[in-house]
């Protein structure tokens, strides 16, 4: 007896420790940073917390946690939200990062700097990760390997690398190979015959190169323009339609290719209208929210006739009409429960990047989805599509701490999503955030 009383008064002392340790606060640490006074959405949740503060440690996630909670730590860095809305920070699942400087798409945009400087951009806008789908620069995979987001902070980047071209079945096995030395996240390739001017990559074709990519486990987004296209890519294994079909309506067969091999769309609504917009001067030269994140010599540019003439084609006449029906296909393909990831295609010249993600989502609102549907497609559904869902599209425990904080309610029109206060990348805070 006397060599089992030791023992157990161990585990009695024991015992004691950990609820006097629970009496406290299991969460007390320095390294906290705790978020309170604001309503957050958790991008998992149908509604607002209130009541509740965010608390991220080393910049991710630790918990959102009830202000009441008997285990709600005491110490920690103690920010206060003033009553703004806190949700997580939007995904772009379809953009270029690198391709372009100004108005100019060539050489001169290639480099470390401009790729930096187009991921701050995203981020004072309050895209904090963007899928950059193919074209970049070497420039891009670089600070995608040597630079933390977070550190900056800037967007989260993925990158597709040279978008994918072969003439033979055999050059498509050593074009992928090839790209695969830099470790792309994606993949990309084009099916398009540029409104009849030029030959389309053919069925054969594009089924060696997506073989060729899922060899390498790699997954392949596929640049469309037509129903036929779309319906050809998913059979041959697309992870991902980078575009709204643009030629005919959606019907039941694509629908069921879609939702069978569960593939996701990025609609770009503002890639079709950058294509048309500037033959006339747009409204949004007048935005402040759009002056306060590009150059007054880049607006001065598409003011001028003979750029304004460029944009008189008849490629833009066709996107001009083909508009509509993106937008009544996105809406057809959301109904039937297709998943929309919210992308735009921004990066390219006059494709506006962090601008045109609030303006994309709000096409998405005029086009008839509701302000939380498009919510969820610009954090979680982009996420999961995109594959970034183990650390980022929520605020769940053990993600990135990325997020932003507006002024007015996101739930209640889209449009509110201009309102920031504030964007986190790992927990720290963005500069320059454009502010309305
Ligand atoms: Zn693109």
């Amino acid at each position: 007896m006397n060599m089992i009383r030791p023992l157990s008064f161990q585990i009695f002392a024991l015992l004691l420790s950990i609820s006097l340790i629970s009496c406290t606060s299991p969460t007390d640490s320095d390294d906290l940073t705790i978020f309170t006074n604001g309503a957050i959405w958790d991008g998992v949740s149908d509604s607002l917390l209130t009541n509740h503060s965010l608390i991220i440690e080393n910049g991710r996630i630790k918990e959102i946690m009830a202000i009441d909670d008997p285990g709600f730590p005491s110490r920690g860095e103690f920010i206060d939200l003033e009553g703004g809305f806190l949700i997580p920070g939007l995904i772009n699942a379809h953009g270029h990062v690198g391709v372009a400087l100004g108005l100019v798409g060539d050489a001169s945009a290639h480099n470390s700097e401009n790729v930096i400087d187009q991921l701050k951009l995203y981020a004072r806008y309050g895209i904090t990760s963007v899928a950059s789908l193919g074209g970049e620069p070497i420039h891009a995979f670089l600070v995608r390997d040597n630079i933390d987001s977070a550190q900056i902070p800037m967007a989260r980047m993925s990158v597709a690398g040279r978008v994918l071209y072969a003439e033979t079945e055999d050059e498509a096995a050593a074009e992928v190979s090839e790209l695969m030395a830099f470790r792309p996240d994606w993949t990309k390739l084009r099916v398009d015959d540029g409104l009849g001017r030029r030959e389309k990559m053919s069925k054969e074709i594009y089924t060696a190169l997506i073989a060729e990519s899922h060899s390498h486990g790699v997954p392949l987004a596929a640049h469309i323009v037509t129903l036929e296209d779309a319906k050809g890519v998913l059979a041959a294994g697309a992870d991902l339609i980078g575009h709204s079909i643009r030629d005919r309506a959606v019907d039941e067969e694509l629908i069921g290719l879609m939702l069978e091999n569960n593939v996701c769309i990025t609609p770009t609504l503002t890639r079709e209208l950058s294509t048309f917009v500037y033959a006339d001067r747009p409204a949004f030269f007048d935005d402040p929210f759009f002056l306060a994140g590009v150059s007054a010599d880049v607006v001065r540019q598409l003011e001028e006739p003979q750029v304004q003439d460029y944009f008189r084609s008849e490629e833009a006449d066709f996107f001009r009409r083909a508009l509509p029906l993106a937008k009544e296909n996105m809406m057809a393909l959301h109904k039937a429960g297709v998943t929309i990831a919210m992308g735009t295609d921004s990066g390219p010249p006059a494709r506006f990047q962090g601008y045109f993600e609030h303006l994309e989502m709000e096409m998405m609102q005029e086009a008839g989805m509701s302000a939380m549907d498009i919510l969820i497609s610009a954090t979680r559904d982009a996420a999961r599509c995109m594959r970034f869902d183990s650390d980022r599209g929520t605020l769940e425990s053990g993600k990135f701490a990325d997020f932003i904080v507006l002024q007015e309610n996101p739930f209640e029109d889209i449009r509110n999503l201009r309102s920031l206060k504030g964007v986190y990348v790992g927990g720290n805070p963005v500069n320059g955030v454009i502010t309305p």
